[in-house]
């Protein structure tokens, strides 16, 4: 797992990263172990982020709802409810963006069995520079400018994924995806013939800059085809090319 140096990351923080300094973007910290919580919270707090925190599950949806913060760092292991819970909570009354710590790598195998929401993962051990470099793409999305190419909503049988509203829907029907779903089936959809692999969704979804787990695409897609009511075995539109990637169908 790679890091970026400080110098490198220093260069990287810039006013429009972070909000202006009379209004600083807002990360609300959930994580249970204090000492994770406070090393977060400073790395946050010296990137020039305002910065709340909370210890527990509940307390961490009331502050979601009573601060309406940008980014969400959400601990999935937390007491009272999980951080699984918190996410679909937080998910019916906001649009923030959520990244998810992990204690293990196979709580990632855990959350692609669920659609939970989030932006992004991070396993533990993780450091708290890449934890920072990550909120800084995630805010850099959406684009500024669409993927170069045609703008036309793009048809795979009943599935449209319209670029310009940045809309899915599926036989007329709006289909609710996340920022990050979205991104992975523009990119796919660009380019229906070509197969994707992890590492080019990772660098052209979550920019070059983005270091950690290529499986976070696994379980971006997984929730993708959930929403899409896919048949795991023989999915229609996001499919599978085994020690490749994933390309669109049907074709
Ligand atoms: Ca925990």
């Amino acid at each position: 797992m790679g890091c970026i140096t400080g110098h490198e990351w220093s260069q990287r923080l810039t006013m429009a990263e972070t909000g202006s300094q009379d209004d600083p973007l807002h990360v609300l910290v959930i994580e249970d172990e204090d000492m994770i919580r406070r090393v977060v919270v400073g790395y946050l707090e010296q990137a020039g982020y305002r910065v709340t925190e909370a210890a527990e599950g509940h307390a961490g949806v009331d502050l979601a709802r009573s601060e309406s913060p940008d980014v969400l760092v959400l601990d999935v292991g937390l007491p009272g409810i999980d951080g699984i819970e918190v996410c679909r909570q937080v998910r019916t009354f906001t649009d923030a963006y959520i990244i998810m710590l992990t204690a293990r790598s196979d709580e990632v195998d855990k959350l692609i069995g669920l659609s939970v929401g989030a932006d992004d993962y991070l396993t533990k051990p993780f450091s708290p520079r890449e934890l920072v470099a990550r909120i800084k793409v995630m805010l850099r999305r959406p684009r500024a400018q669409p993927v170069a190419g045609d703008v036309q909503a793009r048809v795979f049988g009943e599935l449209r994924v319209d670029p310009e509203s940045r809309e899915v829907t599926l036989a007329g029907a709006p289909i609710d995806v996340t920022r990050t779903e979205f991104d992975i089936l523009d990119v796919l959809s660009a380019n229906p013939r070509r197969v994707h692999s992890r590492a080019r969704l990772v660098d052209e979804v979550w920019g070059q800059g983005w270091v950690g787990d290529e499986r976070v695409v696994d379980v971006h897609v997984a929730h993708i085809r959930a929403k899409l009511g896919e048949d795991v075995a023989e999915p229609r539109y996001v499919l599978t090319v085994r020690g490749v990637g994933f390309k669109m169908g049907p074709g």
